[in-house]
């Protein structure tokens, strides 16, 4: 089968099947061999590793992810898709293409059932509407993943990688970090894909931590606490959280934990590390016991 990151090879096949692009479903596909190279070697395949591909498009990165691992999961979305992909992936036996919502599929079971258990990489050109579900979902639903290599849009890749007191800090920048490292591997403008977003894009590695970077008792009520203070980013710490629904703690609870912590009366959520929720979520906990 022909190189489908060699845009000639991509326009026939189009052609040949007649496809038309569809909108809702952020399809953008990738008609660089460079950049596609360039994201099978941040990801690091082995012959021994387990790839899940979200939304495969056409086949042109899972080509190159079927030479490079043992075994390919591809979750795609569009049927119209999905003869398309039984004809450009002929060729590899390992791989298996599967045509679900990947925020309706029950990542654990597939993992378990076509990955031997074993912990998979994840590596995608991702349909950026919906980059922070597919993300979080895999964070939080605890799938053995040692790595998340994708292609997202550039604003939300320096978002994941960035620290408190910028602009562009926020929940996804602490949810990230706390799960994983986060990485730059490279920026792709606009002329890499067909068709075109009108939006630049980067690819980001995020490798798992073998541990969390800090210890909390309840990762759910730290989050929410992120959350919380995020929604409102130019309100003070204490009125965010006191104005939150999310959150059920009083004005007067708020403003002691917040003294106690010696973080300052006027202190903002986007000034707080990872380390400072979590001290933050730990004094509430400890609160509710009592
Ligand atoms: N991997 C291909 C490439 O690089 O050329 C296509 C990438 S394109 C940016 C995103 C792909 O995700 C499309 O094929 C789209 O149909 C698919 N997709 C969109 N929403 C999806 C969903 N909820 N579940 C699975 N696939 C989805």
């Amino acid at each position: 089968m022909a190189d489908l990151g060699n845009p000639k090879n991509t326009i026939e096949v189009l052609k040949k099947y007649q496809f038309n692009f569809a909108k809702k479903f952020g399809q953008n596909f990738l008609i660089d061999t460079h950049v596609l190279e360039k994201i099978i070697r941040a990801a690091e395949i082995t012959k021994e590793d387990y790839v899940l591909e979200i939304g495969p498009g056409i086949g042109t990165m899972t080509q190159y992810l079927c030479e490079a691992a043992k075994g390919v999961v591809a979750v795609e979305i569009d049927s119209n898709l999905i003869p398309i992909l039984q004809d450009t992936l002929s060729p590899y036996e390992n791989v298996t293409v599967l045509h679900q919502d990947i925020l309706k599929v029950d990542i654990n079971r597939l993992v378990d059932e076509m990955c031997e258990g074993k912990p998979i990489k994840v590596v995608a050109n991702l349909p950026y509407y919906i980059t922070t579900p597919i993300i979080m979902g895999l964070f939080e639903s605890h799938v053995p993943i040692e790595s998340i290599t994708v292609m997202v849009q550039k604003e939300v890749a320096v978002r994941m990688q960035v620290g408190p007191g910028t602009k562009d800090y926020g929940a996804l920048s602490l949810a990230v970090q706390y799960y994983a490292e986060p990485y730059i591997v490279a920026n792709v403008p606009p002329n890499c894909f067909m068709p075109r977003p009108n939006v630049g894009s980067a690819v980001i590695k995020l490798t798992r931590h073998e541990k969390p970077p800090v210890i909390v008792q309840d990762e759910k009520l730290m989050f929410s606490l992120i959350r919380a203070s995020f929604n409102q980013r130019r309100k003070t710490l204490i009125n965010g959280l006191s104005n939150s629904p999310e959150i059920s703690f009083t004005k007067e609870q708020i403003t002691q934990a917040v003294e106690e912590l010696g973080l300052g009366m006027t202190v903002r959520g986007e000034a707080l590390t990872l380390e400072q929720f979590a001290r933050l979520s730990d004094w509430f906990t400890q609160l509710t016991a009592k």
